[in-house]
């Protein structure tokens, strides 16, 4: 019997209507193994904005540092969306907190559940055993690489791509560690025809190679895996790349898994490990109480298997998902026109059906 102390940090939109459910699975797994979750609430993104003045307020750092997993939401308001000039912005505090707590590693998986291959656009041919591992890199590149600033008067900007060769190596690392409990390929996706940062990666990438015979290595152009995704999606086993190209890639490889709404990460690095869906605020569904919890309730599988090495709960976690799914009960971003009106459910009625499940 152990404790684990957890942050909640629901942030923005459907943050909250979604991470409530990643918190009433985990409460539910500690009814039934035995295990004591705690949760302390953390605010992040524009409701931090609006009660403190800043999107992550010191005060939910340090919860974070204090605990042992981050269940989070997501951050994100149109009013920033459609003002450029905002100086204080909801994914500043996102940004901050990847920095801040070295959340180097964004491991997303992208596994597809045999009974949505309808749900997706692609055939279902092509997508039927698709089975995809991303590290994305999360604190360097694009995004933090400094300068970044107008000039001109405000006429022209520029933003600084930079990786340096200890960034690389850490996260190829990881990636090749996970391929060699898998199928035992990486592609490592870059721009190195064009792009000296990249031609850095790709150096390191092939470097580490060495150190890991047993593993397949492939080098791909970012406009090459963007294509080859949709095409042959089962081509690929883990696929590691840097912050901007993984950014669009794993967006793109979400209609793989049918819907952002199903999707979950782990971000990690050598402290407490952060567990979010994938897609973000989604102001179009808040407040609805509509959007899909399984991206959630999926990271919260994530959180278990990866922070607590409690294997046999986050097998629960995703059987519990498996058997809703095949019962053909969905949400309406995964239902299609084969789904009985019966069967799409809202965001609470998805999540107490899972809940239900594990205590079958
Ligand atoms: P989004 O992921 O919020 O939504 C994209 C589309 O997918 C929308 O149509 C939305 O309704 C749908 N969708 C997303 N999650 C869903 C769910 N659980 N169930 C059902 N449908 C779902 O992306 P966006 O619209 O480009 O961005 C909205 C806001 O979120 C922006 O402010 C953006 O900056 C922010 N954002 C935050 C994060 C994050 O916090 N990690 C990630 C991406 C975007």
């Amino acid at each position: 019997m152990s404790t684990y102390k957890i942050v909640v940090a629901p942030g923005d939109g459907i943050g909250k209507e979604v991470t409530t459910w990643g918190r009433k699975v985990l409460e539910k797994i500690g009814q039934v193994y035995g295990h004591t979750f705690t949760f302390t609430e953390a605010v992040i993104g524009h409701v931090a904005i609006e009660a403190t003045g800043n999107p992550l307020p010191d005060d939910s750092l340090e919860k974070m540092r204090a605990s042992d997993a981050i269940l989070f939401g997501a951050v994100g308001h149109p009013k920033y969306d459609n003002d450029p000039s905002a100086k204080v912005r909801p994914e500043q505090g996102l940004l901050k907190m990847r920095k801040e707590l070295g959340l180097y590693a964004n491991l997303r998986p992208i596994k597809l559940f045999d009974e949505l291959l309808n749900a997706s656009s692609i055939k279902p041919e092509i997508l039927k055993g698709s089975d995809i591992l991303f590290f994305r890199e999360l604190t360097g590149d694009v995004y933090f690489g400094q300068p970044r600033e107008r000039r001109d008067n405000g006429n022209t900007a520029l933003d600084t791509m930079i990786y340096s060769r200890y960034e690389v190596e850490r996260i190829a690392k990881k990636a090749f560690e996970a391929a060699r409990t898998r199928r035992k390929k990486v592609t490592s996706v870059d721009k190195a025809n064009v792009l000296e940062s990249s031609r850095l990666w790709r150096e390191t990438v092939q470097e580490m190679a060495k150190s890991y015979p047993d593993v397949e290595v492939e080098h791909m152009f970012i406009d090459t895996a963007a294509m080859k995704l949709i095409k042959d999606p089962r081509s690929f086993d883990v696929v590691l790349t840097g912050n901007l190209f993984g950014d669009i890639l794993t967006d793109e490889a979400s209609q793989i898994a049918g819907s952002m709404g199903m999707l979950a990460s782990a971000s990690l690095g050598d402290q407490t490990g952060l567990y979010e869906p994938i897609h973000g605020s989604a102001p179009d569904i808040a407040g609805k109480g509509i959007a899909n919890p399984l991206a959630s309730i999926l990271s919260v599988a994530l959180m278990l298997d990866i922070s607590f090495n409690l294997k046999k709960e986050s097998e629960v976690v995703i059987w519990a998902v498996e058997q809703t799914l095949k019962e053909g009960f969905r949400t309406g971003d995964i239902a299609d026109a084969t789904t009985p009106p019966t069967h799409i459910l809202n965001t609470d009625q998805m999540g107490s059906k899972i809940i239900e499940k594990m205590g079958q």
